[in-house]
């Protein structure tokens, strides 16, 4: 119970005061902008990605929603900021599969640090859809980043 209602503040303190939340248009670099929403929920998440040499430069975001949804969004841009792009995948697969656990697993604190506060969402399917809504976002973003850099 304890250790629930410290995720619990987490996850609020995430919802409360956003990271890298705020479009960031630098009009030099080269943004990949993508806007992905959860219709089960009413979330939605724009997110713009700077990739380069295979690496996330900078991740800005905007986005209304619930509290899951923006707390993960917030602390997804956190884990992959300055990241190569296989590191940042390697954090989204751990995620994905911690989501996927239907609460059996409770996740690698040492790769997804605050991302584990959200744990305890992979027992409600519904909110599953919150949660990975702006990882989903940023791997979109990343997938047409990596393209754009080979061209
Ligand atoms: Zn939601």
């Amino acid at each position: 119970m304890e250790l629930d209602s410290l995720y619990q503040e987490v996850i609020l303190d995430h919802y409360k005061r956003p990271h890298h939340k705020g479009l960031m248009a630098d009009a030099s670099k080269q943004v990949v902008q993508v806007h992905h929403v959860n219709p089960s929920c009413g979330d939605e998440v724009t997110l713009n990605l700077v990739v380069s040499d295979d690496r996330v430069e900078e991740i800005s975001w905007d986005g209304v929603g619930c509290s899951i949804s923006q707390a993960s969004t917030s602390i997804m841009s956190d884990l992959v900021q300055g990241r190569t792009l296989t590191q940042a995948f390697e954090v989204l697969d751990s995620f994905s599969e911690l989501m996927a656990s239907k609460g059996t697993v409770v996740g690698d604190e040492g790769l997804l640090e605050d991302a584990v506060a959200l744990a305890g969402v992979s027992k409600f399917p519904a909110r599953v859809k919150c949660a990975l809504l702006g990882w989903m976002a940023f791997k979109d973003a990343a997938l047409q980043g990596k393209e754009g850099e080979k061209s």
